[in-house]
């Protein structure tokens, strides 16, 4: 009795010693394991190898079913869990889970034998030797999400004391895992606040706005990349870094400060500002931050560079400022263009009429010679306005030029060394020589005016593409091949302020009576009439070039044959004058009927129509003023021409930027006089018309 009291206490001691061995090696693990499943395989091991289990295992329990699902085990299976698991688990076939499931406590089973014949994997325990088992809940947050199960191979295994011990085991894992599940929370917590802030500061620096976080004394504490980039800040938080320091480079806030509006009125304020320590135009949106009693606690800047939106607004000012003062010139021009040709018309038939010797003659050469000083302005402001009639032929821009370098040659100044450099391409555009002559002229006469002290003049012509980023850089332009000429000195050159103006008209820098103020506006006017470019570099006492563009011809057309000089002749034929204009009506009636010819007088073009239809037979030729009311000249002229077919016509016209128009008068053959109409022009023209 005694030594069986004996054994019993020493195989209970033995029991105990190996569930505090689990115990001690269990408290181990969950120090040193950090991962539920891992935890799961140390337990389930230290069950079998210390505890002596037949077989431990571990499973989850499904928040929604409450099932239970095997992750670890650990002794002698056999494929038992399999068993369980197979059955997927309506009610658990298990021994002991599905109790301590739903109770929360552990389930203890001290003789396998005595379990009911209706628990289905009784036999199956048995056959795999488990004599006893125990189920311990794992709690989380009190719910059951785990139990563990240990199967012992003698019955009678779990006495009070074991399973004392095995609760408390249970218990730690339980808080272990409630452990592990917290941090596992904080982790993601951390993670995702991590990439918030990654993905704020990616947003914040793929931005390209500059944007700086400012304290309430104009002190940056935050810039995004941009802004560092722009600004050049490396470090902040020295203290040194004020806001007006970085973006106006000045030593307080400047006038009209965005900040301090914003700091007084609470509201985001934008201002413009040009900084010429960056050399940029700024748009500075300076938005109040505010804190929790709605008191400013600092300030944000969204600032953005418009420097190349300022540009093409200037441009685009620039070049409406150009078409109205055109528009202005041209109308002006025009009109005083008409009365300048009844003014030479009358003094050059005063001229014809009187003896050569009468004393008044010279008073009436006088007239005539200022009356051309007159009309050569004019034609100024209407070359300028784009509204004078070009003569377009294809010519050699290296021959114009070298034409024109013979010329000059002699008249510049000794002291101004001329050179050239011509492009050996052929360089043909389609333009009015004698405009184009004009155009070097003018820029000559500018560069030789720019270098008092002498200097050097270079004149070149060259073939380029203009491709996107001259019209990105200019804000104009046409895409192609173009032929330019250069026209470079080492002069006095010019500010931004006085390059902006240039082109201009009546715009000089120079004394009284030495500038006009048009040069430069003729040869933008012609320049552009020629579907070109001219585009100025300069800088104060580093000289000025200027570069014409003409787009290049397609093809090396050939030129037309120049004209004969006609003589001084009239005649006896009969002309149909149509002139809206009653002074210069009058006037060519004189000259006309005054050299012989019959003269029918027609005050616009349908009295045109009418007249011709009236005297069908007797006319010979047609003198239309191209612009006139009711019908124009070329509207007469078309219905005239349907009367009788290839009828001679001379146009008369003081301006038209009518392409179409020119065309026809080309393909017609038909003569266009410019006003101001001198007689000897007049005449000479009609006598070789009526000649042909
Ligand atoms: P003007 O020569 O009668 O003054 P322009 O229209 O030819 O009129 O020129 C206008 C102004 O442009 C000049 O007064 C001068 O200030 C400036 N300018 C033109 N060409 C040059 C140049 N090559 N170098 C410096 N300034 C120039
Ligand atoms: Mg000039």
């Amino acid at each position: 009795m005694a030594a069986h009291s004996h054994k019993e206490a020493d195989e209970k001691i033995y029991r105990l010693n190996r569930v505090y061995a689990m115990q001690s090696a269990v408290s181990r693990a969950i120090v040193h394991v950090r991962d539920r499943d891992k935890l799961f395989d140390e337990v389930c091991r230290i069950a079998v190898e210390l505890g002596r289990f037949r077989m431990a295992w571990i499973g989850d329990v499904s928040t929604e079913t409450s099932l239970v699902k095997p992750v670890t085990k650990c002794g002698f299976d056999e494929g038992y869990l399999n068993l369980i698991h197979t059955a997927g688990g309506e009610s658990p076939l298990d021994l002991g889970q599905g109790p301590t499931i739903r109770t929360g406590t552990h389930v203890v089973c001290n003789d396998i034998i005595a379990e009911p014949d209706t628990v289905a994997l009784r036999d199956e325990a048995l056959k795999r030797g488990y004599r006893s088992y125990a189920s311990f809940p794992l709690l989380v947050n009190a719910n059951v999400t785990g139990v563990v199960t240990v199967y012992a191979d003698a019955p009678g295994f779990f006495d009070e004391e074991e399973v004392r011990l095995l609760d408390e085991l249970s218990l730690d894992i339980s808080f272990a895992l409630e452990f592990l599940e917290k941090e596992k929370r904080h982790k993601k917590a951390d993670e995702l606040a991590l990439q918030a802030r990654l993905d704020w500061e990616e947003t914040f620096d793929t931005i390209t706005d500059m944007i700086t976080v400012h304290d309430k004394d104009f002190n940056v504490i935050r810039a995004n990349k941009a802004a560092k980039k722009l600004l050049g800040l490396e470090l902040l938080g020295t203290g040194k870094d004020k806001c007006y320091q970085h973006y106006h480079g000045s030593e307080c806030p400047p006038e009209g400060c965005p900040s301090c509006l914003s700091l007084v009125s609470g509201k985001p304020t934008t201002v413009e500002f040009f900084e010429p320590h960056l050399n940029l135009f700024l748009e500075i949106c300076a938005i109040p931050r505010h804190d929790a009693r709605n008191n400013i606690s600092g300030l944000i800047h969204v600032v953005r560079d418009i420097t190349e939106q300022k540009k093409l607004e200037a441009q685009l000012r620039h070049a409406q400022k150009m078409e109205a003062l055109g528009t202005l010139t041209g109308g002006i021009a025009h009109d005083f263009n008409n009365i300048l040709t009844a003014i030479v018309g009358y003094a050059n038939i005063i001229k014809l009429k009187i003896r050569q010797d009468d004393p008044v003659r010279q008073f009436v050469e006088q007239i005539v010679v200022s009356t051309e000083r007159a009309a050569s302005l004019t034609q100024g402001l209407l070359a300028f306005s784009r509204k004078v009639v070009v003569n377009p032929q294809p010519i050699n821009l290296n021959e114009s030029v070298e034409r024109i370098e013979k010329l000059m040659g002699r008249l510049i100044r000794e002291n101004i060394v001329l050179k050239t450099a011509f492009t050996g391409r052929i360089t043909t555009v389609v333009a009015d020589s004698s405009q184009l002559e004009q155009v070097l002229m003018n820029l000559i006469t500018n560069a030789s005016d720019a270098m008092p002290e002498g200097g050097t003049l270079t004149l070149s012509t060259d073939l380029t593409e203009l491709g996107d980023e001259f019209i990105t850089a200019h804000g104009y332009g046409k895409t192609g091949a173009y032929a330019t000429i250069t026209v470079t000195d080492t002069g006095l050159g010019m500010d931004d302020a006085t390059r902006n103006r240039i082109f201009e008209p009546f715009f000089t820098t120079k004394e009284v009576g030495k500038g006009t103020g048009l040069g430069l506006s003729i040869v933008y006017g012609i320049v552009k009439q020629h579907n070109g470019y001219i585009v100025c570099t300069s800088k104060p006492q580093q000289g000025t070039s200027f570069v014409v563009y003409l787009p290049l011809a397609k093809a090396a057309l050939q030129g037309s044959a120049s004209k004969e000089a006609a003589s001084f002749k009239g005649g006896t034929e009969t002309i149909l004058v149509a002139e809206d204009d009653p002074e210069i009506r009058r006037l060519m009636k004189t000259i006309l009927t005054d050299f012989g010819y019959t003269v029918i007088i027609a005050e616009n073009g349908a009295d045109a129509v009418l007249k011709f239809r009236e005297n069908k037979d007797t006319i010979n030729l047609l003198l239309l003023d191209a612009v006139m009311p009711v019908k124009d000249g070329n509207e007469a002229y078309e219905e005239i021409q349907n009367m009788r077919p290839g009828v001679k016509a001379v146009f008369m016209s003081g301006y038209n930027s009518n392409s179409a128009f020119r065309k026809s008068l080309a393909e017609n053959k038909i003569e266009l006089l410019l006003k101001p109409v001198t007689p000897g022009m007049l005449l000479s023209k009609i006598r070789e018309v009526l000649d042909r």
